[in-house]
C-alpha cells in the first residue's frame, strides 16, 4: 500500500502525543501546586444552549481539566439565557477566588453579543486569551510577569508544535492563511516575536498560491476544506493545518458517513512537505492542552507564584 502517512510517517507532527506530553507536564504542575502551595487550579467552563458540537467540546474540556488534576466545574444555561443572566454568572466567577480560568463556549445564540462576554471576563481569568487587554498585551509583546497576556490556545498549541519540530523559527518566512481574532492574527503576532518574517494572507489576497508557495512556514487557518494543495507548498517547508472540516465520505454500507479534514490537502501536501500536522490529531488536540496550561499559569499569577515553563 502506498499510503502517504505511512510512506512520510517521519513528516508528521504528531500534536496528539505532543498533547499527551504537555498534558502529563501539567499534571505534575498541578500536583506541585497544590502540595506546595496549596493551590487548586480552577477552571469554569460556561455553555449557553444546547449546540451539539459545543457540548462535546464542553465535555472533552471538563475531562481534560479533571485529568490533569484542575478542578472544572461546568455552568450550562439555556439557551434562552440573556445576555443580563450571563453578564452575571461570569462577574460572580470573575469574584470567585476558586476559580482561576472561565471559558465561555462560543458561539452564543443571537440574543448574547459575543463582544460584550469577552469584555466582562477578568483579562486575568481569560483562559482563552480573547479579551481585549490579553490582544493588547500579546500585540506590544507584553509576555513575561503577572500582567502577560493570555494567548488564545490554538496559536499558541501551533508554535509550540512548529519549536518543537524546527526549533529556532528566526529568519524563517512564515505565511500565515486566515485573519480571525482566534486564530489568524494572534498567529502572525507569536511569529514575529519569534523573529519570523510574517505574512498574513486572506481571501482578498491575490496570486495566493504563490504567496503560500513562498513559506517555509505555512499555517493554514480559513474553514475551507483541503484548499491547500501539493503544489501550493515550498519543498521542505512545515506545514501546520488548523483547519476543522466535516466533509461527506459515503460509503456502501453508510452512504452518510462524514470525515474530518483541514485546510490542508494532506495527501498531495505531505509528498512535498518537510513536515505537517494531520487531522485529525494535530493541532486540535493542542488547543485543549493549552487551555489546561493557561489555567495553571493565571492560577499562579492570581496567587503571586511564578508560573512553570510548559
Ligand atoms: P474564520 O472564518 O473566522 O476566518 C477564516 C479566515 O480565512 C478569514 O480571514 C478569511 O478571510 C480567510 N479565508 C476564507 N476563505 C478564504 C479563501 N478562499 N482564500 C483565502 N482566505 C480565505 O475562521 P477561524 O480562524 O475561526 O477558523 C479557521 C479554521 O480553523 C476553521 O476550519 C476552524 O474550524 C478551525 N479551527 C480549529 C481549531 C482547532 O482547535 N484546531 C480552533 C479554531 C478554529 P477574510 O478575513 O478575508 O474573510
Amino acid at each position: 500500500m502506498n499510503d502517504p502517512r505511512t510512506l512520510h510517517a517521519d513528516k508528521i507532527i504528531d500534536g496528539k502525543a505532543f498533547a499527551e506530553g504537555l498534558r502529563e507536564r501539567i499534571g505534575t504542575a498541578v500536583g506541585k501546586l497544590k502540595d506546595e502551595h496549596g493551590l487548586m487550579p480552577g477552571l469554569s467552563v460556561v455553555l449557553v444552549g444546547d449546540d451539539p458540537a459545543s457540548q462535546v467540546y464542553v465535555r472533552n474540556k471538563g475531562k481534560a481539566a479533571e485529568a490533569a488534576g484542575i478542578t472544572a466545574t461546568d455552568h450550562r444555561l439555556d439557551e434562552t439565557t440573556s445576555q443580563a443572566e450571563l453578564l452575571a454568572l461570569i462577574d460572580q466567577l470573575n469574584n470567585d477566588p476558586a476559580v482561576h480560568g472561565i471559558l465561555v463556549q462560543l458561539p452564543v445564540p443571537d440574543q448574547i453579543d459575543p463582544n460584550a462576554v469577552i469584555d466582562a471576563i477578568a483579562p486575568a481569568k481569560d483562559v482563552d486569551g480573547f479579551h481585549v487587554i490579553n490582544t493588547g498585551r500579546l500585540a506590544t509583546g507584553q509576555m513575561t510577569g503577572p500582567d502577560a497576556a493570555m494567548v488564545p490556545c490554538t496559536p499558541l498549541g501551533c508554535r509550540m508544535l512548529l519549536e518543537d519540530r524546527l526549533g529556532d523559527l528566526s529568519g524563517l518566512d512564515a505565511v500565515v492563511l486566515g485573519r480571525s481574532n482566534i486564530v489568524g492574527k494572534p498567529m502572525a503576532t507569536l511569529l514575529t516575536q519569534a523573529s519570523c518574517t510574517v505574512t498574513v494572507a486572506h481571501s482578498r489576497t491575490r496570486d495566493l498560491a504563490d504567496v503560500c508557495r513562498r513559506a517555509d512556514i505555512l499555517v493554514a487557518a480559513v474553514g475551507r476544506p483541503q484548499m491547500v494543495a501539493g503544489d501550493w507548498i515550498k519543498p521542505g517547508a512545515a506545514v501546520i493545518d488548523v483547519g476543522i472540516n466535516r466533509i461527506a465520505a459515503p460509503t456502501e454500507d453508510d452512504p452518510d458517513k462524514m470525515r474530518l479534514v483541514g485546510d490542508v490537502d494532506f495527501d498531495s501536501a505531505i509528498e512535498v512537505a518537510g513536515a505537517i500536522t494531520p487531522v485529525p490529531g494535530g493541532v486540535g488536540p493542542m488547543t485543549i492542552a493549552c487551555l489546561l496550561a493557561n489555567t495553571v499559569t493565571a492560577a499562579c499569577h492570581q496567587n503571586g507564584i511564578e508560573p512553570p515553563a510548559f
